[in-house]
């Protein structure tokens, strides 16, 4: 069946064109559908495609049965409940970086006109006004341009701005390495900055830190005739202290692309020496063609079941952390599909030992690949790699992350299964140097084989005959066994086998093995 992605927004005809013709998927192009029809038409989607309109909240995630993915074609999420879509197991894309060079033009764009008083030589030309009283601006040549925040947008400002001759200091608490050492940028405390800087030009994040961060006492501490330029968020900027900064000429000019109040009701739209854009900094025709193909290439990577480039709701890997993960990846997923057959108690607890050289991120995503399937058996709704660590918490199933320091841990993963702190069932694999996984421990017993292939695990009492039992057994049946190990446990008198077969194994010749005595727990797995 073709999996179906509702495109309820206008995104680029081209790309539209380009990606109706997979196979495999339908495009289902909605012209401003009402809230009835998109309620219908999600109904059996696999993926969403928006930009800002369309509301994604609960009822809509709700009824979606079968939705993987929802693109966000641009950056914010706003319109998207991200943290419900999470709990669904949802994934939310975004396409984040096909706009920055259309802000970081604009920024310049700004910086320009508020310098020169293009706004106010504009209103008077309009008029038919062509008097340069009062139009007198400044160069950019030689002046210094603060970018508070050296992030994609910052460091594309500094390149465009040096090229006006511009002399470039920065404030990035969150910078380390190659980037701080950029040519021709000078890393500055924030209270320097705020001091040396003829131009403040913002480019941070909004969150709780940097709300209102330029206030009434980081304006006394700029220069005099300052100009300041925001098109990263309103609220970083505190309007009614940059509307007294301008009053009592503190600040020269500012350039807004945004604001705090996005309406007429904003105190500073009327303002001689502002410039307000109504949030452009991504309007133009380039960015929006970029962001159309990039979502649909994301959503069509995700619905294919390759990892996303741009999540919002799963984290992100780099291409070095990536490598790493892969492998890991494997193990944890192997060890996690063993152990969901080989624990038959209730657990409230699982610990998991990493290495002590992997990052703590690539920790929580290997923790939350080994519950996507080790909890799957638990749950009625969709379970995944998303909302894996969330279904943990909401059943109160305690998630413990351990490091094992030492040279014989490097490669291994080791789980523990417990129920109010008494071990269950445990089980060990290491990747060897070839990237093959080895299982090393399960329980008590110590093995080394390749979890690949037609596999039985036979847990019996250790007595005389025992493996010929097993072995009689399969041969009366034509199944041929291809590898066999045992290990022993003296103190409880217990074996385990590990036995890999030539063909596969129907269901009714494993129940009769169950059958054999002697044997208290055997499992089978086609791996
Ligand atoms: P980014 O995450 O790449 O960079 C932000 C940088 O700010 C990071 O390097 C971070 O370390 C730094 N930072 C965080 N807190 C700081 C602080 N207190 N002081 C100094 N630096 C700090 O983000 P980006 O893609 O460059 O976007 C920058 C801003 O532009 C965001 O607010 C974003 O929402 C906004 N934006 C606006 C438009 C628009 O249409 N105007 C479009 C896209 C993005």
């Amino acid at each position: 069946m073709k999996k179906k992605i509702i495109i309820p927004e206008p995104l680029d005809s081209e790309a539209i064109e380009e990606f109706k013709h997979r196979n495999g998927f339908e495009l289902k192009i909605l012209d401003r559908p009402s809230r009835d029809v998109l309620m219908k038409e999600i109904r059996d989607a696999s993926g969403l495609i928006v930009r800002s309109k369309t509301k994604v909240d609960k009822e809509l995630l709700s009824i979606a049965e079968n939705l993987e993915v929802v693109g966000r074609a641009g950056v914010g999420t706003d319109n998207i409940d991200v943290d419900f879509a999470e709990a669904r197991g949802i994934l939310v894309i975004n396409a984040p970086e096909e706009s920055l060079d259309s802000v970081a033009d604009l920024t310049l764009g700004l910086i320009l006109g508020i310098c020169r008083k293009i706004n106010l030589a504009i209103f008077r030309t309009c008029k038919g006004d062509f008097n340069r009283k009062g139009l007198v601006g400044f160069e950019l040549q030689g002046k210094t341009l603060g970018i508070l925040g050296f992030g994609r947008i910052g460091r594309k400002v500094a390149r465009r701005a040096k090229a006006f001759g511009l002399k470039i200091i920065t404030h990035d608490p969150y910078i380390s390495g190659k980037i701080q050492r950029t040519p021709g940028v000078e890393f500055v405390s924030f209270k320097e900055l705020l001091q040396n800087s003829d131009i403040i030009s913002i480019h941070v994040p909004l969150n709780k830190k940097t709300k209102h961060l330029i206030s009434h006492e980081e304006f006394a501490l700029m220069k005099d005739g300052v100009f300041i330029i925001n098109t990263s968020r309103g609220e970083v900027v505190n309007t009614d202290a940059l509307f007294s900064a301008l009053q009592s000429k503190k600040v020269a000019g500012a350039g807004l692309d945004v604001v705090e109040e996005e309406s007429e009701r904003c105190i500073l739209i009327d303002h001689p020496n502002v410039i307000i854009t109504p949030h452009i900094g991504a309007s133009t025709f380039d960015a929006q063609k970029n962001v159309s193909w990039k979502i649909l290439e994301g959503v069509f990577d995700v619905l294919h079941g390759r990892e996303p480039v741009y999540p919002v709701n799963f984290p992100k890997l780099s291409e070095d952390i990536r490598q790493i993960y892969t492998p890991f990846r494997e193990l944890i997923i192997i060890l996690a599909r063993l152990l969901v057959v080989l624990n038959q108690e209730a657990f409230n607890q699982i610990q998991l030992n990493f290495p002590e050289a992997l990052p703590t991120d690539l920790i929580r995503t290997l923790s939350r690949d080994f519950l996507a399937i080790f909890l799957e058996p638990l749950v009625s709704t969709r379970i995944n790699a998303i909302n894996s660590m969330k279904i943990a918490e909401d059943r109160q199933i305690q998630i413990v992350e351990s490091i094992r320091i030492g040279k014989d841990f490097e490669k291994e993963i080791k789980i523990q299964v417990k129920n109010n702190k008494k071990s269950n069932t445990q089980i060990a694999g290491m990747i060897d140097s070839l990237n093959n996984i080895h299982i090393t421990m399960i329980d008590e017993f110590m093995l080394d084989f390749i979890p690949r292939g037609n596999i039985f695990l036979i847990h019996y009492e250790d007595m005389p005959g025992m493996i010929g039992k097993f072995s009689t057994f399969l041969g009366k049946n034509n199944i041929n066994i291809a590898e066999l190990q045992v290990a022993q446990n003296r103190a409880l008198k217990t074996q385990l086998m590990m036995l890999k077969t030539d063909e596969k194994v129907s269901g009714t010749i494993i129940d009769e093995m169950k059958k054999i005595e002697g044997t208290r727990f055997l499992s089978y797995y086609e791996l």
